[in-house]
């Protein structure tokens, strides 16, 4: 049998290893050190690359997964039991448990077919909806899915104008940009995620970015049980053990040194994709709408309309290229659809069921060789014939 081809690997730098070396010899092995603020000092810089980001310094604070950073986010924006939190329901769900553990109840909004992220006609609906019903949201979390930055300019025009925090998660953006700006810059808050199958990883860990050192500073007393000055332990608030270690941080800065390249073999995959179907009209592998959105194409996606070919699903696929060893996954099984969810409103119509119902991930890893893809194009070739 072939060896497996994976959705989405580690793939390592091979300078890690020196990192943490660095770090055991100097014996900084607890979470707090030198590698530790060397990182964020890289994804800071790394954020502000591109032109329009000259007007604002983000600081952010390395944690140990991106679901805290998601849950410190959430607690830095106030929310707490019995508040609304709006969530975009086709993603994965780490974007909403925070929501619950802070004892508060997420309410899912559709996407839009453009970027398959939240609709913003959908979002404006709910907010009415519960502001007429007394139930005025405390905060949105939105999602650039499969690193397809969300209609940014639209979403927060909205959030804006109805004066409601935004917790950006772009666990899976980083190194896409909208509008010349890096994703994980627009929200209040905003998250990234170092989980093995993202784009750089430090076996687990994640980043929230905040607007202002202070914030920062404050979401540091927060992640590290909310210490209060004093010689003893005194606490006056809940805290929490979320910081990213040393040691991780010193993966997560090999990794940095391969993260642009990474993300360009990342959209070489899609491009390959979009050559392989060019030929099969009944596949649309997903793409940016236009060039106001530079996706990072963490993970390359298709629909199969099932109205054009006769029999053939996306299970049709997704079982042929296991046969293949191949690994792929069907879209994201949207938030209300989940049976721990179905108790929470939803405001929309059908968009994220039909994009689960027809959609495949397919492998878009950056360490895929011309033999992988040659083994790909042959088992969808074998499907469509
Ligand atoms: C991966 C991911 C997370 C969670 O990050 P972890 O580091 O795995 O905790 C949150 N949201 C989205 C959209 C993700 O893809």
């Amino acid at each position: 049998m072939n060896p497996k081809i994976y959705l989405s690997q580690p793939h390592v730098s091979g300078n890690e290893v020196d990192f943490i070396k660095k770090a055991l010899d100097s014996n900084w092995l607890a979470p707090i050190g030198p590698s530790l603020d060397e990182f964020e000092k890289e994804l800071q810089l790394f954020l502000l690359q591109f032109p329009n980001n000259k007007f604002k310094t983000p600081s952010l604070l390395a944690l140990n997964s991106g679901t805290s950073a998601i849950h410190l986010g959430l607690r830095m924006l106030g929310v707490s039991k019995g508040d609304v939190v709006i969530c975009q329901t086709f993603t994965f769900i780490a974007s909403a448990n925070p929501i619950v553990y802070l004892g508060a109840e997420p309410v899912f909004v559709d996407s839009e077919s453009e970027t398959w992220n939240m609709c913003p006609d959908k979002l404006e609906e709910a907010i009415i909806h519960l502001k007429s019903i007394d139930k005025k949201p405390k905060a949105i979390v939105t999602v650039h899915s499969y690193g397809m930055p969300y209609n940014v300019n639209r979403i927060h025009e909205i959030a804006n104008k109805y004066n409601i925090k935004v917790l950006e998660d772009s666990a899976e953006a980083i190194g896409s940009r909208y509008d010349n700006i890096s994703c994980g810059m627009f929200g209040d808050y905003s998250v990234f995620s170092f989980n093995g199958n993202k784009i750089i990883t430090t076996s687990s860990g994640g980043a929230l970015v905040t607007k202002t050192l202070a914030h920062k500073e404050k979401a540091v007393f927060f992640a590290t049980q909310s210490r209060d000055e004093a010689p003893h332990y005194q606490h006056s608030e809940i805290g929490y053990n979320y910081r990213m270690s040393n040691i991780c941080a010193g993966i997560g800065r090999g990794q940095m040194e391969i993260l642009d390249a990474h993300v360009g073999l990342r959209r070489d995959m899609h491009a390959f994709y979009v050559k392989l179907f060019q030929a099969i009209p009944e596949v649309t592998v997903f793409t940016a709408p236009n060039d106001v959105y530079v996706p990072n194409y963490w993970l390359s996606a298709i629909t199969i309309d099932p109205k054009i070919i006769n029999g053939i699903t996306r299970e049709t696929l997704r079982l042929a290229l296991e046969v293949e060893n191949i690994e792929s996954r069907p879209l994201w099984k949207p938030m209300h659809l989940q049976p721990i969810f179905a108790k929470y409103p939803y405001y929309g119509s059908d968009v994220a069921e039909t994009l689960f119902e027809n959609g495949l991930c397919l492998p878009s890893g950056s360490n895929l060789t011309d033999k992988d893809r040659k083994r790909i194009a042959i088992a969808v070739k074998a499907v469509f014939k």
